[in-house]
C-alpha cells in the first residue's frame, strides 16, 4: 500500500480546494466487496456540508469563467496527465472499493484521462452563430455556462463516471459539486485532489460525500445549483426529476437498461458469441449498458446459446469477473435467481453464488444464462445488475425489432448480421440511444451516450455533452 492509499484511511469532503471534515462529525465504514471486510471511513455529509460546497463553488464561478479558454484547456490536460501518472494508485483504490479486475480498473483509469484530454481539446466549442436577419442588425448566439452544476455518480464505474461529467462541465466554464456513491468514493476524492495540484482553482470542483437521500437531495435542492447530471437508478432519477421540475432546472438522467443484442443466423457467430459474453459479463453485469437480453434467430438459437454458454463458462470468478458491489446487490441478484426459478426459467450455466472456497466472504455470483425465456417475464424485463443473461428466440426481422423494443428501457442495442441493409434497418428501428453493429458497446469518449424511454434523457460524452453543460443566449444589436 503506497502513501496515497494509506492517506485515504479516513475520507473527508473536498471543499474549496481542501479536505474538509463533515459538519456532523460522523463517518460510515466502506466494505471491500471481494472480501466483505472494511475499507475506509467515509464522511457522512449533510446539508451543512452541501451549503459550504455551494458557497465555495459560487465564489469560484466568476473567476473560473474569466479564465481564457486555452488556459482552462491546459488545466484539463494537466489533470489528464495526473490521472495517467497515478494510474496504479487509482486502480488500487477502485479495486478496493469495487473488487473489479485490475485490467478493467486500469482501462477505466485510462478512459478517465481520455475524457479530460478530449474536452481539453474542445475548449473553444461549442461556437455560437451569427444570424442574418435585417440590415442594421447584428444578431448572434453564444453558449454560456450554467454556473454551479450538481453531479451525482453511481458505484459501478466511479472514476470514469466522475470524469465523464466533470470534464465537459468544467471545460464549458461551470463549477461543480460532485457526490460519488457512498460505497466507492475514493477515486473521486483523489481526482479532486490531483485536479487542485494540476492548477484547478479552489471551489471549482467540490466533492461532498455521504448518502444519496441526504447529500444527493441537498445538492439537487440547493438554490445555487443550476443544473444536475445524474447517473443511477430509474427510481432515484424519478425522485431527482420531481425536485428538478419544481425548481425548473435542467437535468441529464442516465438511468438503467435491459439492452437487447440481436443475432441473426447469417452473422459471424464466433464474433457474435464473443461479444454477447462481453456484453453481459463486463463489470460483472453492473453497467447500465450491459447487454442482458440476447435475441437469437430461432434456427440457430440453441446452438448459438450453447456456444455463448461455453465461452461464459470459461470466465474465472475473481479473475475475469469481479464481485457484486454490496451485500444488498448480492442479495438482490440472488433474489432474481429465485424469481427465475419461480418463472420456470432454465439456467444453462450459473444461477447461484460462487462455490469457489477461495472467494468465500466476497459477493461473487456465477455468470448465469437463462435460455429460451419469455420476453414478458420479470427476468427479461427488470434490470438485475449482475452477470445474468436471458436468451430469447425470434422468427424474423420484424419479430426481432418488436422484442427488442418491448422494454421500458432504451439505452443501447447490438445487431449482428452480414446483411448490411438489414443491419441499418434494425439500427434505425430499435429505440435506443446507441446501436452497435457487429460489435458491442464502446468506451470511446467521442461517442454521445444516453437513453430513450426510461433509460433517461440528455447526453453524456462527445461534443454533444457540451451542449448539455451550457445554455444559449441570443444577442440582438441594432446599429
Ligand atoms: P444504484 O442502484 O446504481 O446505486 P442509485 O440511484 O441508488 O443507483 O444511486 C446512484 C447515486 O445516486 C448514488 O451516488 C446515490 O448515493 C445517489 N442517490 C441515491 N438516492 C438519491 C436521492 N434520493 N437523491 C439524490 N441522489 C441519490
Amino acid at each position: 500500500m503506497n502513501t496515497e492509499t494509506a492517506a485515504a484511511a479516513v475520507l473527508d469532503h473536498w471543499i474549496d480546494g481542501a479536505s474538509a471534515s463533515p459538519a456532523s462529525g460522523t463517518y460510515s465504514s466502506g466494505t471491500n466487496p471481494a472480501t466483505g471486510g472494511p475499507t475506509v471511513r467515509i464522511a457522512g455529509g449533510d446539508p451543512t456540508d452541501v451549503d459550504a460546497a455551494a458557497a465555495a463553488a459560487t465564489r469560484a464561478f466568476p473567476g473560473w469563467r474569466r479564465f481564457s479558454a486555452p488556459e482552462r484547456g491546459r488545466i484539463l490536460r494537466r489533470i489528464a496527465d495526473a490521472i495517467r501518472e497515478h494510474a496504479e494508485t487509482f486502480a488500487d483504490l477502485e479495486i478496493e472499493d469495487t473488487g473489479k479486475p485490475r485490467r478493467t480498473a486500469l482501462a477505466e483509469v485510462e478512459n478517465s484521462a481520455a475524457y479530460f484530454e478530449f474536452y481539453a481539446g474542445l475548449v473553444n466549442l461549442p461556437v455560437g452563430d451569427v444570424l442574418d436577419v435585417e440590415p442594421g442588425q447584428h444578431i448572434y448566439t453564444r453558449r454560456e455556462p450554467y454556473g454551479v452544476i450538481g453531479i451525482i455518480t453511481p458505484w459501478n464505474v466511479p472514476l470514469n463516471q466522475a470524469a465523464r461529467a466533470v470534464a465537459p462541465a468544467l471545460v464549458t466554464g461551470n463549477v461543480v459539486i460532485l457526490k460519488p456513491a457512498e460505497t466507492s468514493s475514493q477515486t473521486t476524492m483523489l481526482l479532486a485532489r490531483l485536479s487542485a495540484e494540476a492548477g484547478l482553482p479552489p471551489g471549482v470542483l467540490n466533492v461532498v460525500l455521504g448518502s444519496g437521500s441526504v447529500v444527493g437531495t441537498a445538492i439537487v435542492s440547493h438554490p445555487a445549483v443550476r443544473k444536475v447530471a445524474f447517473t443511477g437508478s430509474v427510481q432515484t432519477g424519478r425522485t431527482i426529476g420531481r425536485i428538478a421540475a419544481e425548481r425548473i432546472i435542467p437535468l441529464t438522467l442516465e438511468l438503467g437498461g435491459k439492452s437487447a443484442n440481436v443475432v441473426f443466423a447469417d452473422a459471424d457467430l464466433d464474433v457474435a458469441a464473443r461479444e454477447a459474453v462481453r456484453a453481459f459479463s463486463a463489470n460483472a453485469g453492473q453497467v447500465c449498458s450491459a447487454g442482458t437480453r440476447l435475441l437469437v434467430e430461432r434456427p440457430v438459437h440453441d446452438a448459438f446459446v450453447a456456444r455463448v454458454a461455453a465461452l461464459a463458462g470459461e470466465l474465472r470468478e475473481g479473475e475475469d469477473i469481479g464481485p457484486l458491489i454490496t451485500r444488498t446487490q448480492f442479495a438482490q441478484v440472488q433474489e432474481y435467481f429465485q424469481i427465475a426459478h419461480e418463472e420456470g426459467a432454465t439456467a444453462v450455466i450459473g444461477g447461484s453464488v460462487t462455490d469457489d472456497p477461495a472467494l468465500a466472504g466476497g459477493f461473487y455470483v456465477k455468470p448465469t444464462i437463462y435460455s429460451d425465456v419469455d420476453n414478458s417475464s420479470r427476468i427479461a424485463q427488470e434490470e438485475i445488475f449482475g452477470p445474468v443473461l436471458v436468451t430469447i428466440p425470434f422468427d424474423d426481422e420484424a419479430d426481432a425489432i418488436r422484442l427488442a423494443n418491448d422494454s421500458e428501457f432504451g439505452l443501447i442495442a447490438g445487431v449482428f448480421t452480414r446483411d448490411i441493409g438489414r443491419a441499418f434497418r434494425v439500427a434505425d428501428s430499435i429505440e435506443a440511444g446507441q446501436v452497435f453493429i457487429n460489435t458491442w458497446s464502446t468506451g470511446a469518449v467521442q461517442t454521445p451516450f444516453g437513453g430513450h424511454k426510461n433509460s433517461g434523457y440528455g447526453r453524456e460524452k462527445g461534443i454533444e455533452a457540451m451542449l448539455h453543460y451550457s445554455h444559449l443566449k441570443t444577442v440582438v444589436a441594432v446599429y
